[in-house]
């Protein structure tokens, strides 16, 4: 409604505007077609006047007698005069005669033949303002003869004016090109001047200044008197006058203002009526919005115990009464889950209260909760000690780095696995532990629950599993003797090195040897003694093997064999022959050998390219084979089989030295 009465109001406004302005302008017409029939009727009178018999016979008795007659039945016109061709006044309805008027203008267009208007004058004998009217006399031959004029009031122009008047304010004027005034004002007083000052003769107004150039009127003006207006103009007597009719602005815009003010006040009424049928509405409509959005904010807080009574709700339309149902339901069902959530909450802090395990949840770069069992395990004295720290605190440096992308990952609420790290007891002892982390919500934000289990002691028992294993795997490798490895060793090794000779395409080399006349040493020396002497003789060969992938074993008996990886024919006797040195060297007393006073040993040497297709037994039977060479040869000796072809385990060739 409020948007209509703006444009309303302006459509009513222009069109009052246009109103007025087709009023001016119809009632302008009206006077130009009056003052232009008034100008020719006047002129037609003194035109005829002048072509009368009388008048052109020259006749002046009965000229003076016809224009008697015509002064009486014309009132507007001030007197008829007759000029004879010297410029004399020779008849004059309303005057003395013999005046002359040679010099006036009127008689000066007579004398060319032309009829004359003059402009507004003031008669002389009457002091009023006229107009003359003049037509030359011509006579049959059309010679001038002089004129008759007649002087014509303008008063008869203003009391027709006059009768143009309309509206309250409405008025039509004449002016000529100086703005002089030929008819009165409606309102002679300018309202700008005070009380004192005089009529206005003269205008010098904007239509004034429009109509000298022609223009339009397209916009109201201030008028002569001061007030605003809207105007238009039109030029008559051969644009020597000017037709002005204007009306005020108020006037025409008045009725306007009147009806403005009543829709206002129209609007106002209906606005309040509204206003009051909108509150009565909204109060049927808010009042249960209002119940429903307390309770919501009750729930907010936690207080689940709120209902809409039903009395209350009864009265509110359906779809109304409707919400404060379904909201009691709601709020219902709400409280009846709150209160097993809160159950199960108790239940699951009892739970981790209680728990053997530590339990600590970090939240925002810090612990937030920490039960009691964490606070043994890091041997603190109160929960509060660890809360509001950050749990790498007690982790050990080693573990920051994991940890610290661990955190990272948790916060982005990724799982990670469980990790074994290492954590700072409150005195600064270390205990090692297993980690579970999970991302929880705690309070309503995101957080993560650790669960630490001291793992110490079952470190420590995995510890020494793994020692006892190790001790298990020396002894089930080495000689309890000799403490060289033993012949387990010496199989697995050697099945080693030939694949990794295999797979490098290098030679290997073994030594097998064997003490010579062993058993008459321990018939000798005792069993005992024989021991020792093994034990000397392990360790010496021990002593002479260079190379640290070198590797002597027991291989049986007081037989060993020695496993040179990546070593060549040369190389391998070489070994052999220090050996048999060194053990010679010991000077170890034998008396009863057949062969020296000394404890000698016997070696056989042997090398081979292995290759998939062969064993690596074909290694031990080669190195027998040259041990029982050797053994044959007289004993204390080194004898060899060179290396072989794939595949050919001939030996036959006896090749030996
Ligand atoms: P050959 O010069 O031909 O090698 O003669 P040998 O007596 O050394 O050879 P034989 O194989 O006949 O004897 C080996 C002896 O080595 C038998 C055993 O009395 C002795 N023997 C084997 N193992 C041990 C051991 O662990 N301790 C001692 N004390 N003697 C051992
Ligand atoms: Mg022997
Ligand atoms: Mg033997």
């Amino acid at each position: 409604m409020f948007f209509c009465y703006i444009p309303f109001t302006i459509y009513v406004k222009e069109f009052r505007e246009n109103e007025a302005q087709n009023n001016i302008e119809q009632m302008i017409n009206l006077q130009q077609l009056f003052i232009e029939n008034w100008f020719n009727e006047k002129a037609t009178y003194i035109q005829t006047a002048s072509q009368l018999p009388a008048v052109k016979e020259m006749d002046k008795e009965k000229m003076k007698e016809a224009f008697e007659s015509f002064d009486h039945n014309h009132d507007e016109f001030n007197g008829v005069v007759f000029v004879n061709k010297s410029g004399i006044s020779e008849i004059d309805t309303s005057g003395p005669i013999g005046i002359d008027l040679s010099d006036r203008q009127y008689f000066k267009e007579a004398k060319k033949g032309k009829p004359y208007v003059s402009d507004v004058l003031i008669g002389r004998q009457s002091n009023q303002a006229i107009i003359i009217f003049s037509s030359p006399v011509l006579d049959n031959n059309q010679q001038f003869q002089g004129l008759v004029f007649g002087a014509v009031r303008m008063d008869t122009i203003n009391e027709v004016m006059k009768k143009f008047r309309f509206s309250e304010t409405g008025q039509t004027y004449l002016v000529n090109r100086d703005g002089q005034l030929l008819t009165d004002l409606r309102f002679p007083q300018s309202i700008k001047q005070d009380m004192e000052s005089s009529s206005i003769e003269k205008i010098d107004t904007d239509i004034l200044s429009l109509a000298m150039q022609n223009k339009k009127v397209s916009q109201s003006y201030q008028d002569y008197s001061g007030s605003t207006v809207f105007g238009d103009y039109r030029w008559v007597n051969d644009y020597k006058w000017l037709i002005i009719g204007e009306i005020s602005e108020d006037d025409i815009f008045n009725p306007f203002y009147r009806l403005r003010m009543l829709l206002t006040v129209i609007l106002l009424i209906v606005l309040m009526v509204g206003l009051g049928a909108t509150f009565l509405l909204s109060k049927q409509i808010v009042e249960p919005i209002n119940a429903v959005l307390k309770g919501a904010h009750r729930m907010g807080k936690a207080k689940y115990d709120y209902r809409i009574k039903p009395s209350s709700y009864a009265k509110y339309p359906i779809e109304l009464q409707e919400l404060g149902e379904t909201f009691n339901e709601m709020a219902e069902m709400i409280q009846l889950q709150m209160h097993s959530v809160q159950k199960s909450e108790k239940r699951y802090r009892e739970l981790v209260e209680s728990s053997p395990n530590a339990i600590i949840v970090h939240q925002e770069g810090k612990i937030v909760y920490a039960n009691p069992a964490s606070v043994r395990l890091l041997k603190f004295s109160s929960p509060e000690d660890l809360i509001g720290h950050h749990i790498i605190e007690h982790i050990h440096p080693d573990y920051h780095e994991v940890v610290k992308d661990r955190i990272q990952k948790l916060e982005s609420n990724e799982a990670v696995n469980l990790l074994e790290e290492k954590y700072i007891r409150s005195e600064g002892s270390i205990i090692d532990v297993e980690v579970i982390a999970t991302p929880i919500e705690y309070m309503d934000k995101p957080a993560f629950q650790i669960i630490i289990e001291d793992i110490s002691e079952r470190k420590l028992a995995e510890q020494k599993l793994y020692e006892a294993n190790e001790l298990l795997r020396h002894l089930s490798s080495t000689d309890g003797l000799t403490g060289v490895k033993n012949r387990r060793s010496f199989d697995e090794n050697l099945e080693m090195e030939w694949q990794r000779a295999i797979q490098n395409s290098t030679s290997l080399s073994l030594i097998m040897l064997d003490i010579d006349c062993f058993k008459a040493f321990n018939d000798t020396y005792g069993h005992q003694g024989g021991d020792e002497c093994l034990k000397l003789v392990a360790q010496t060969i021990k002593n002479v093997l260079q190379r640290p992938s070198d590797g002597v074993y027991r291989y049986g008996g007081e037989e060993f064999g020695i496993i040179l990886p990546e070593t060549e024919e040369e190389g391998a006797r070489k070994v052999a022959e220090n050996i048999r040195i060194a053990i010679e060297n010991l000077e170890i007393p034998h008396s009863s050998s057949k062969i020296s006073q000394w404890i000698t040993i016997s070696l056989g040497t042997t090398t081979m390219m292995p290759t998939k297709c062969t064993p690596s037994m074909n290694l031990i039977a080669s190195a027998d084979k040259a041990l029982y060479q050797a053994k044959h040869d007289g004993r204390n000796c080194v004898r060899s089989y060179p290396q072989v072809n794939i595949g050919n385990s001939d030996f036959t060739k006896n090749n030996t030295y």
